[in-house]
């Protein structure tokens, strides 16, 4: 199974993925998470996509798509992979068909997991995270029982730098300008379906899973 989870931020694209990851046994390849993992780690690669991710900007292309090759490779995508937040460019998409046909292999679908922007707002500016098991919370919707640390683990909560509501409307700009021809490149190519993700995240799982064991 070899598909994309395309959308915009806080559409549910991380949430889904963890859970369809350990079903299914692929690997889950979120560009997002690989760039916060060199930011914490302080590599070159993370020094450099420090600036563009806290505004809500794209990180340049070809850091993205260097980083995406190192990951294909990797033994754990032989099974099968779901990319969450990649491609978002159709730069990016050009360079993941090449990458794709250098494997030997083919995408089965593209899910576009559609919501409106309201949404996305409200989803976003009350979504905190565990620092330390990356547990997610929402002050509204899933609070933790303390408010600042983690029910799970005791770990300190935090609210991403991009999480703020300026940024968020900026990283919807984004989406709307750069990623969202996205969703005619795939149609092109008979890849792309759609799910409504303003529905509960169990329902949207259902849907995902009837569109990719077709
Ligand atoms: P995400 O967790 O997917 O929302 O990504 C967080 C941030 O990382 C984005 O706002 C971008 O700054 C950067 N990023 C993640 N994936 C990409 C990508 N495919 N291309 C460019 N920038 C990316």
């Amino acid at each position: 199974m070899r598909f994309i989870l395309l959308g915009p931020p806080g559409a549910g694209k991380g949430t889904q993925a963890a859970v369809i990851k350990d079903k299914y046994s692929i690997a889950h390849v979120s560009t997002g998470d690989i760039l916060r993992e060199n930011v914490k780690k302080g590599t070159s690669l993370g020094q450099e996509a420090k600036s563009f991710m806290d505004s809500g900007k794209l990180v340049p292309d070809q850091l993205i798509i260097a980083m995406v090759r190192d990951r294909l490779k990797d033994m754990d995508c032989a099974k099968g992979f779901l990319l969450d937040g990649f491609p978002r460019t159709v730069s990016q998409a050009e360079a993941l068909d090449h990458l794709i046909s250098n494997l030997g292999v083919n995408l089965d679908a593209v899910i576009l997991l559609d919501v409106p922007d309201d949404v996305v707002i409200e989803r976003l500016s009350g979504r905190r995270i565990c620092r330390r098991c990356g547990t997610i919370f929402h002050v509204n919707f899933n609070p933790s029982a303390d408010g600042s640390l983690c029910d799970r683990c005791g770990g300190e909560i935090y609210q991403r730098d991009d999480d703020r509501e300026e940024v968020i409307r900026n990283r919807l700009k984004v989406y709307y300008e750069q990623t969202s021809p996205l969703i005619e490149y795939y149609e092109k190519k008979s890849l792309l379906k759609k799910v409504d993700a303003s529905e509960s995240s169990d329902t949207v799982l259902t849907m995902i899973e009837s569109l990719v064991s077709r």
